[in-house]
Formats: C-alpha cells, structure tokens, sequence
C-alpha cells in the first residue's frame, strides 16, 4: 500500500472511533481528503482504496486535475474549500459538489446567477471568521446573521452549513462551539470544521465535515 493509502486508512479508523466515543452515528462525519497541491498521481490510489470527498482550495488547478480523475471515477465529490473571488462563480458551479467558502455578498449574488443558469446546485458552506483576525476570509460573528438572511432571501440561496478555520494560535474547541451555535440556531445541518490537527475536537463538538490533508497526504510542500 502507497503511504497514502495507509494514512488515510488510518484516518478514517480514528474517525469511526471518534464518532463512536463520542456517541455520534458512524455515518454522520464525511472525510474531505484535501488534495491541493497533490498531483493526480497523488490522488488517485485514495480514489482507488474508496476515498471519494476531496478539497481543493484553488479553481485553475482543480480545473487542471479532476476533470481526468472524474473520467474514471465519476462518482468523486470535489469540495471548495479556498478563497473563491466572484469573477471566477461560473467556473466555481461547473466544478465544484460543494462550496466551503461563500463569505460575501457579491460572491452570493454571482453563485445565484450560476445556479439559475445551470440548474446545478452546489452544497453551500457559508464560512465563518470566528476569531474576527482581519487577514482571514469569512464573515464576522456579529454580521452572520444578517449575512445568511441575505443569501436566502435577496439571493434564494439553500445554505446548508456554516464552515471556519480557527486562529492558529487558539484552542479550536471554543471555535467550533461557537460555529455549532451559530448552525444551532439557524437550523443548519452542517458543520464544516476540523483539520488535520484538530478533527477531533471537531467532531467532538458536531462536525459533519472534517478537511483533511497533510494527515493523509503528508506535508506540502
Ligand atoms: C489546507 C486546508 C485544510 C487542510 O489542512 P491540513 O492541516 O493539511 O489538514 C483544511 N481546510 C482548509 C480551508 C485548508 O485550506
């Protein structure tokens, strides 16, 4: 087996522990793979051991790879997990199963038009800054609830979670708990959050989604 295969084996056994101390349903937490800046020889033995969630964080090489890697495994799901500028939506929609990162309006009003226009329905994470840290994408805990007002209702946009990347000098639990509230009350289901480094407090505290990279792929470089 590749050292991919192994780690990723490994990976989802720490998450079918998890799920099981912590009294979750096994099924409840899906493994995003994040293969940005893996090559597709990369990633395919994790497609081939029945790995089938990836993220990616950017649109040209996301474009580049999976288009081949969907050829042969039609069912994969390719999750967006980076910073996604408005100008590049249209493209946004045509690849992506699922968006992590919608955190403006001028991105909600150009993901709208693309999906009127293509039919295709992205799962939409809306992301939250939870620790406020200006250079980080997302939005503030004091505007979410108007923000996600604003994605159904001008926008008639289906959020389906709430997605955050914790400040890297923090505890993350405080994090996630607060994202879980913020889901709580809206009545969103999912929960994108958790890393590498971290999972596990993630899915102590209701993660639907953990990102996973370097834990599985080994450090980029
Ligand atoms: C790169 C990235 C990850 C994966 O990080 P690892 O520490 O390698 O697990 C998860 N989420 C986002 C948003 C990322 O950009």
């Amino acid at each position: 087996m590749s050292d991919t295969v192994t780690r990723l084996a490994a990976t989802q056994a720490e998450i079918a522990r998890m799920t099981r101390d912590f009294e979750r349903e096994p099924d409840s937490v899906t493994l995003i793979a994040v293969s940005k800046t893996m090559p597709a020889e990369v990633i395919l033995p994790a497609l081939e051991a029945g790995q089938r969630a990836f993220g990616e964080n950017y649109v040209q090489e996301a474009k580049a790879k999976w288009p081949g890697l969907r050829e042969r495994f039609p069912d994969a799901q390719v999750h967006m997990i980076g910073p996604l500028q408005s100008n590049k939506a249209r493209e946004a929609v045509e690849l992506f199963d699922a968006i992590h990162s919608l955190d403006r309006e001028s991105l909600a009003k150009e993901l709208a038009r693309e999906i009127a226009r293509t039919g295709r329905a992205p799962t939409l994470f809306v992301q939250v800054n939870t620790g406020d840290e200006p250079q980080k994408g997302g939005v503030s805990p004091a505007e979410i609830d108007a923000f996600l007002e604003l994605c159904r209702v001008r926008h008639g946009l289906v959020i389906d979670g709430l997605m955050c990347i914790p400040p890297a000098d923090q505890p993350p639990s405080p994090h996630f708990a607060l994202l879980a509230k913020i889901a709580a009350r809206h009545g969103l289901r999912g929960l994108s959050m958790g890393m590498s480094a971290d999972f596990e407090a993630a899915i102590q505290l209701g993660a639907t989604h953990v990102r996973v990279g370097s834990a599985i792929f080994g450090a980029r470089s």
